[in-house]
């Protein structure tokens, strides 16, 4: 049995746009006047462009984190969202809760396009996030997600230091 078929995949929302539905919060520009530390979950959660490049597994070789084009077995490759995101902690050993903690412990595990890392460095968010357009599509169609990229799943991948890669992006 493969890896994938232990766990059951959860219903994916029909749009990741539907994470964007609270126009009124998204037009406060919330993220412009508020810490990291002060935001509210709902607005936590918004910051996550879906770019899915954290879900890309990494490497440290002689101390420097290398990113790999494997992607965890759990990572949708089209819409890049996690098809067990609420479960993701039980199901996943080493699946990282993107917290305050990960941000500033273990930075070059986060890309540098990341929109909490840019905040937590005091950089404004990219013109192609969706908070900025308004449009969950947007971080693709900039090729800014992991969507139409050479990627493969992890599953059966053993030998990772032969998947590295050197995105401009990460
Ligand atoms: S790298 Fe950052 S912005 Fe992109 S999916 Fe991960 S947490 Fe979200
Ligand atoms: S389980 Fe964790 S690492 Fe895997 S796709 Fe989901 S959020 Fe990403």
């Amino acid at each position: 049995m493969s890896v994938t078929t232990k766990y059951q995949i959860e219903e994916q929302p029909d749009s990741a746009q539907e994470r964007f539905h609270n126009q009124n919060l998204i037009k406060e520009r919330f993220w412009e006047k508020k810490k990291l530390e002060d935001m509210s979950k709902e607005e936590w959660e918004l910051l996550c462009d879906g770019c899915g490049k954290c879900c890309l597994n990494k490497i440290e070789i002689k101390g420097k984190i290398k990113f790999t084009n494997t992607r965890c077995r759990f990572l949708d490759c089209h819409n890049a969202l996690c098809k067990i995101y609420e479960h993701r902690f039980e199901k996943v050993s080493d699946c990282r809760d993107i917290d305050l903690a990960a941000i500033r412990e273990k930075p070059r595990w986060l890309p540098k396009t990341c929109a909490y890392w840019l905040l937590d460095n005091n950089q404004p968010l990219p013109s192609w996030h969706p908070l900025i357009t308004g449009r969950a599509e947007s971080v693709h169609e900039a090729g800014m997600s992991i969507r139409n990229r050479n990627t493969v799943s992890e599953t059966g991948i053993e030998d990772y230091e032969n998947y590295i890669i050197d995105w401009q992006d990460l």
